[in-house]
C-alpha cells in the first residue's frame, strides 16, 4: 500500500483535456464533451446546478 510520494508517478492516464469553449480542463477524452460546460454534447453551455453554487 502506497499513499504517498512514490504512488504519484501512476498518475500517467490523463481523461480530461482543457476544454477549448471554457477553458477548464474537463473535455472527456473518453467521452468527446465537456463535463464541465457540455462543449461536444450540446451546443448550449451546460447549466450550472445549485449543488455547485455556494450557498448565500
Ligand atoms: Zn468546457
Amino acid at each position: 500500500m502506497v499513499k504517498g510520494t512514490p504512488s504519484m508517478g501512476k498518475r500517467q492516464k490523463r481523461s480530461h483535456i482543457k476544454c477549448r469553449r471554457c477553458g477548464s480542463r474537463s473535455f472527456s477524452l473518453h467521452a468527446k464533451y465537456c463535463v464541465a460546460c457540455g462543449f461536444g454534447k450540446s451546443k448550449r453551455m451546460r447549466k450550472l446546478y445549485g449543488w455547485k453554487m455556494k450557498k448565500p
